[in-house]
């Protein structure tokens, strides 16, 4: 049995959909498919959810155009228009259009995860209705009735016990070969819709791969796999043939945009081999990430840039120096506000970290800090880390730049830049 995840790059337009239509009918294999919303589906979304809790106008505009995106395509894949899948799909935006209509809650997590998760549904509607239309029959599952999460709306946390006796009734493969599920999204136990976290389509995949204890992963991806940096930073980068469970972990970790964090613990668990491919390049190998031992990681220079962070340097505003007390209730702080600390530094009298820069989040966590603390900030900049640095890659990363903190281990050299 395959797992295949497919981002919503590989299926933005007919021409995408009918690629993935191919891919998946080359293999003969009892398949569970798992795809993310269509293009930037989900950012459209986020726009949306903005503008209904600030209560802004144009929201109709903007629902218009993310259906006419959606229409376009069917428009293009299914020849007579009263197919059900028109039908599927205006029944989806209707939903999402009464939704809009109504006040919204008191929780902007709620009412994010309530519209984004629009994205998924949809994307899945067509391409199961489609592989169904080109003689694949295919069963859609909607994933909120399986993959269990709790409450915590935005980035729900998986009820593993729960959701594996589900997931494993559900694929149970009797009269089904194919299943086309949703990434990114889930449901509580009182069935209120959550999502994984941005990009949280593979940490779907890396769970159903987990629970349903299948033989590989692949992530079809716009890249030939994973490479030791952005190629549209970097374009001398070259691809990692194969990496351990371990240092793709690190990777995540530090920001490596090709696969989400949380992906690899549940297959490295069970020795599930993951292959991150190409949707463009069948012929393209990709990487291949299993068991292998450090001496097969290639330990070239990798190269992760990550923008608009925000360096925040804090002291007690008394005399008093950083000490354990404080730290405790800085990072009570930080957890609270759910802000992502990305490098941390100590000092006597000063404590300093690195963060992405989210607006809401931020503005909430600075008021709260600075009624102890004096707090300093300075945003716009930029979090390198280098995984097996040496002199010429950190010149490289370095050179004719400002740097605000530096912190190097044996494997890993990080720089937050002017
Ligand atoms: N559609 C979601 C996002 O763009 C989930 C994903 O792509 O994995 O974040
Ligand atoms: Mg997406």
């Amino acid at each position: 049995m395959n797992i295949f995840k497919f981002g919503g790059a590989s299926v933005n337009s007919a021409d995408g959909v009918r690629n993935f239509v191919k891919i998946v009918q080359s293999y003969r294999e009892e398949t569970v498919i798992v795809l993310s919303a269509m293009g930037k589906s989900t950012d459209a979304l986020e726009e949306i959810v903005d503008d209904f809790v600030t209560k802004k106008d144009g929201i109709d505009c903007k629902v218009k155009s993310l259906l006419k995106y959606h229409l376009d395509i069917i428009n293009e894949l299914f020849p007579k228009k009263d197919d059900a899948v028109f039908l599927k799909v205006e029944a989806l935006f209707k939903e999402l259009s009464a939704y809009l209509q109504k006040a919204p809650s008191l929780s902007y997590e709620f009412d994010y995860d309530q519209i984004v998760s629009f994205g998924e549904l949809i994307s899945t509607t067509i391409v199961s209705e489609f592989l169904r239309f080109r003689g694949t029959p295919n069963k859609w599952v909607d994933i909120r009735t399986c993959l269990k999460t709790d409450d915590t709306y935005k980035e729900g946390r998986i009820d593993w016990e729960l959701s594996q006796k589900l997931i494993s009734q559900t694929f149970g493969f009797t009269n089904t070969f194919v299943y086309v599920t949703q990434g990114f999204i889930g449901g509580t136990i009182t069935n209120q819709t959550t999502t994984l976290g941005r990009e949280g389509s593979d940490y779907t995949a890396a769970i159903l791969s987990y629970i349903l204890d299948v033989d590989k992963l692949a992530i079809w991806k716009d890249v030939p796999g994973i490479m030791n940096a952005d190629p549209k930073w970097l374009p001398d980068a070259q691809k990692l043939e194969r990496i351990s469970y371990q240092e793709a972990i690190e990777l995540a970790f530090y920001g490596a945009k090709v696969i989400h964090p949380k992906t690899i613990q549940p297959i490295k668990k069970k020795k599930i081999p993951l292959q991150i491919r190409s949707f463009l390049d069948l012929n393209e190998s990709g990487t291949l990430i299993s068991t292998a031992s450090k001496k097969q990681d290639q330990l070239i220079p990798v190269y992760i840039r990550k923008q608009g962070q925000v360096l925040i340097s804090i002291r007690p505003s008394d005399f008093s120096f950083i000490l354990e007390e404080n730290l405790s209730s800085l990072f009570s702080v930080f957890a609270k506000h759910r802000v992502k600390v990305n490098l941390i530094q100590n000092s006597a009298i000063s404590f300093s970290v690195c963060v992405d820069h989210s607006e809401r989040r931020l503005k909430n966590l600075l008021e709260e800090i600075s009624v102890n603390f004096e707090v300093k900030y300075n945003d716009g900049l930029e979090l390198i880390t280098i995984r097996h640095h040496n002199a010429e890659a950190v010149e490289r990363m370095t050179k004719g730049r400002q740097i605000l903190l530096e912190q190097r281990s044996r494997d890993t050299a990080q720089f937050v830049l002017a």
